[in-house]
């Protein structure tokens, strides 16, 4: 199997650009993300602290997330619903980033992942794809913009679905979730001494996808 492994912070694109990516090679496309999201809402809904990481611990047998492809588009169960969109708010973001520095649900999650990537040629995107979960992967990509041009196009995207939303607050998130990921110690964000970076701050859409298939088709 091919596996290809896409990391960097929240916003770089990596979503939008590993679906196109996966479409065009005909690969199935893994958000990694949505998997600490769901542990994140299934904190919320709960009244766990989501910092708390002898709360979540004790709260992981009950917790049940599958990721199932329908016509090559992820959706991501908890506890058997699909919870897909409710993923998406930036309360499940924050709560994502917080529960992901619990080395419990890292490794919680990890096997999830591993046993997709063994079935499926795959792009996995994520903050610990190549230097943690997918240390094999024949192509590993840095995938990163600036902090103003991540919370620009996020901003875009929630404004869009109709969140009511400040840019401030989104470049708040941002730079918040940069330094949780990137601090913290187990798993932090950083790119693998094998990465590909590739900054696409002052690409198009399609300009990026371009570049990451190039670079895609040059390790297969
Ligand atoms: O990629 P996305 O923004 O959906 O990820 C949500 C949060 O989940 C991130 O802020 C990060 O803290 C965490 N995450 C992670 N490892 C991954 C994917 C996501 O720690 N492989």
């Amino acid at each position: 199997m091919i596996n290809v492994a896409i990391d960097g912070p929240a916003g770089a694109g990596k979503s939008t650009i590993s679906r196109a990516a996966a479409d065009k090679l005909g690969f199935i496309y893994v958000d990694t993300g949505a998997l600490y999201r769901s542990v994140g809402v299934y904190a919320l809904r709960n009244g766990i602290n989501t910092k708390s990481g002898e709360q979540l611990k004790k709260a992981l047998p009950d917790i049940k997330v599958e990721l199932v492809f329908k016509d090559g588009v992820q959706h991501v169960y908890l506890n058997g619903e699909d919870v897909s969109e409710e993923i998406r708010t930036p309360k499940a973001s924050m709560a994502a980033s917080d529960v992901s520095a619990v080395p419990e649900v890292r490794s919680f999650l990890f096997d999830l992942q591993r046993d997709i990537a063994v079935k499926n040629n795959c792009i996995m995107d994520g903050r610990d794809i190549g230097t943690v979960v997918l240390p094999n992967a024949e192509c590993k990509i840095f995938l990163t913009a600036s902090p103003e041009c991540r919370a620009q196009r996020r901003y875009k995207e929630l404004i869009e679905k109709g969140e009511n939303v400040k840019y401030e607050d989104v470049l708040n998130d941002v730079n918040e979730r940069d330094y949780n990921d990137s601090h913290r110690k187990i798993a932090p964000l950083k790119p693998s001494e094998e990465s590909v970076i590739a900054d696409t701050s002052k690409l198009s859409l399609d300009e990026s996808i371009a570049l990451i298939v190039k670079i895609i088709k040059e390790h297969m």
